[in-house]
Parts: C-alpha cells; sequence; structure tokens
C-alpha cells in the first residue's frame, strides 16, 4: 500500500543516532523515519488509550502530534493513563501530556487543541492531519471522528477498551476498507449502554491496544505491511486470546455507501443516563402526541429567547414550591439550557416521589442545533 504521508523532511545527525534502531530496519529506513518526521498525527483523547499512543508516537519521531482533549487529570486517570504522574492530578491533561511528550523527544511539534470536538470544529482540526487515532470513550466522539474522517478522506485508527477486553481496527473508506458505521450504522439508543463512567477497565488493557493504535499509525504512515482495513482485532486480557473479525464494507452504509444519506457533520447527542432522553425522541413523542408534560426548568428572562411550543415554564429556582402543579400519574420531560439544570430537577422531583421522568439529553441547544427552532 501506498504511504498515507508523501513527503519526506530531512533528519539532522542527532535524529540520525535517536532513530538509529529504525534506520537498521529497512521498513523504516531513512525514508521511512524522513517520512514518519513528515507526519501529522492527530490523537482524540489524552486518557487511557491517547497516552501509550502518545509516548510511542513521539519517541518514534512522528514529528507533528495533536492531542483533541478538555479533561484535567483526576486521581481515578492515574491506573492506566500513564501520560499523567500524580504530581500532574488538577493540571490540564494536554499541558501534563504536552510536559512529558516534551521531554521524551524535544524534536517533535506538540499541538494542543484544549476543545470539546464537535460537528462545527471537527472537519477543521481533523483536516490539518493525516492519520486520526481515535482514544474517545463515548459514543458521540466515536461517531463524530468516523464521519468526519470519512469525509475528509484519512484514515481513522480506531481503538477501544471495555473491563478485560479491548478491539482495534483501522476504518479508511477511501483506502478500500469500511467505516465505523458499516460496522453499526447508527448510535446505541440512549439508555442501551452503560453509563459514560461506571464502566471498569483494567489498566494494562490501554498498553496493549494504545500499542496496536500506535503501530498501524506508524505502518500507514511508512505504507508498511498489511494495515487492520475490514478486520477488527479483539483482545481478551483474562483469555490471553486474540480474534479477528472481518468487517466488510456496507455498500448501503449511510456514509461511505453508495448513496450516502450523511454528507456533512452532524452533532450526535447521546445520554449516559438512563434517565435521559434525546432531541429526536423527544420529537417523535411530539409528533406521535404521545401524553406527557414538557417542562422548561429555565429562568423566566430565558424563556423569552426561545422556547419549545408546548412546554410548562416552571424554573428550577421555583419547583420546591410549584413542583405540586406536575401531574404524578404522567410523563413529566425535563428541559433547561443545555441539560444540567433539568437533571437537577429530575432529581429533586424523584425525591418528592415523582417515577415517570426524562431528561432531554443538551437541552434547549441541542434541540436547537438538530430542529433550528
Ligand atoms: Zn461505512
Amino acid at each position: 500500500m501506498q504511504p498515507v504521508v508523501p513527503n519526506r523532511l530531512p533528519l539532522t545527525d542527532e535524529e540520525l543516532r535517536r532513530y538509529a534502531r529504525h534506520l537498521l530496519l529497512s521498513e523504516v529506513g531513512r525514508e521511512g523515519q524522513e517520512r514518519l518526521k513528515a507526519a501529522k498525527v492527530l490523537l482524540v483523547g489524552a486518557g487511557g488509550l491517547g497516552s501509550p499512543v502518545a509516548l510511542y508516537l513521539t519517541a518514534a519521531g512522528v514529528g507533528t502530534i495533536g492531542m483533541v482533549d478538555f479533561d484535567v487529570v483526576d486521581f481515578s486517570n492515574l491506573q492506566r493513563q500513564l501520560l499523567h504522574f500524580t504530581s500532574d492530578v488538577g493540571k490540564p491533561k494536554l499541558q501534563s501530556a504536552g510536559e512529558k511528550l516534551a521531554a521524551i523527544n524535544p524534536g517533535v511539534r506538540f499541538v494542543p487543541h484544549p476543545v470539546r470536538l464537535g460537528a462545527s470544529n471537527a472537519l477543521e482540526i481533523l483536516g490539518g492531519y493525516d492519520v486520526v487515532v481515535d482514544g474517545t470513550d463515548n459514543f458521540p466522539t466515536r461517531y463524530l471522528v468516523n464521519d468526519a474522517c470519512a469525509l475528509l478522506r484519512r484514515p481513522n485508527v480506531y481503538g477501544s477498551i471495555y473491563r478485560f477486553e479491548g478491539m482495534a481496527s483501522v476504518f479508511a473508506p477511501h483506502l478500500g476498507g469500511p467505516c465505523y458505521r458499516c460496522w453499526y450504522p447508527e448510535p446505541p439508543p440512549p439508555g442501551a449502554v452503560p453509563g459514560c463512567a461506571e464502566a471498569g477497565v483494567l489498566g494494562v488493557l490501554c498498553g496493549v491496544i494504545g500499542s496496536i493504535q500506535a503501530t498501524e499509525a506508524i505502518k500507514l504512515i511508512l505504507g508498511q505491511g498489511k494495515p487492520l482495513l475490514d478486520r477488527l482485532l479483539r483482545f481478551n486480557a483474562l483469555a490471553m486470546s486474540f480474534r479477528e473479525h472481518r468487517i466488510p464494507h456496507d455498500p448501503n452504509c449511510p456514509l461511505c455507501g453508495r448513496n450516502p444519506t450523511i454528507t456533512e457533520l452532524k452533532e450526535i447527542i447521546m445520554s449516559c443516563s438512563p434517565d435521559d432522553i434525546s432531541v429526536e425522541q423527544l420529537k417523535t413523542m411530539r409528533e406521535r402526541k404521545e401524553d406527557f408534560v414538557l417542562v422548561d426548568v429555565r429562568d423566566p428572562d430565558e424563556f423569552a429567547i426561545n422556547e419549545i411550543t408546548g412546554s410548562v415554564k416552571l424554573p428550577l429556582t421555583e419547583l420546591p414550591q410549584r413542583f405540586g402543579e406536575l401531574p404524578k400519574d404522567k410523563l413529566v420531560v425535563l428541559h433547561c439550557k443545555a441539560g444540567g439544570r433539568s437533571a437537577r430537577a429530575l432529581k429533586f422531583l424523584r425525591e418528592q416521589g415523582y417515577t415517570r421522568l426524562k431528561n432531554l439529553a443538551g437541552g434547549m441547544d441541542a434541540w436547537e442545533k438538530r430542529f433550528g427552532h
């Protein structure tokens, strides 16, 4: 296969020494190392998978490494996210990452993107790179990265981890493989996946899967070997087994099929809580004229800016006095601007004995983004 990075950058004497063990490999050699130096790789996520990928790609001499992450280092990250040390707790992950990577290889340019990846910025950010490595832990970002990569014709080196099992693949329709949507056309319905933060994971699993992702990124840059295109590699740490599954390209894929229905990036808002419903679900419930009460818990001055027609206006601050106005025998759907206050309202109402409650994930912002009014 062709190297995905066509250009090369000359090596300095110091680099010739640093990469001596690469230069001894005919599959890398001086030419390959120069390609690595010219390569730009974006890592989405500076966590469990992003850590080993960043460490190895930096050591390997990938010239530019971008990282997208807006999180700060938490104590519970240290069990698996090797980029971050105990002294980094509370620091932005990208700051912590930048410091470590510069110490490993000062010749590598580190580009931090301290933003939440969304439909509005993904094409611009991903478009500046040759290869994208997906180290995200949530479905909305995974679909966003997949869609953006397919639209931009960038290979997407996928990895995921759950408990004792990890998976890796390369999604690249433009190189003859499938995309993630060929495998799973749509994100799972809300409530069908465990809450975002509650799944356990064996820390060292990140090292296994992240190293596979780093290997695949390097192979793609060099144009060497056989990439994990249309193959899914499954690793089980307990059984210590690797299995390979074929993921065929789906000619009816909504993204990379013959008649694609997805031709631009859309925000995918998915909940982690079984209490949540998506804006799409709410719209369907309204169209079917289902029997429920929609409650807007924003402040009165926000009601004036926009509203979902037909919602009962009951600001969160007034809820303790006025919750009696809401029926207990009907489904109550709560919403606010982004979903935070309505989640608090839901918790409060549950404590008052309400059992039929839902929270609109993403709130008014998501509704407007999706339906424009
Ligand atoms: Zn596809």
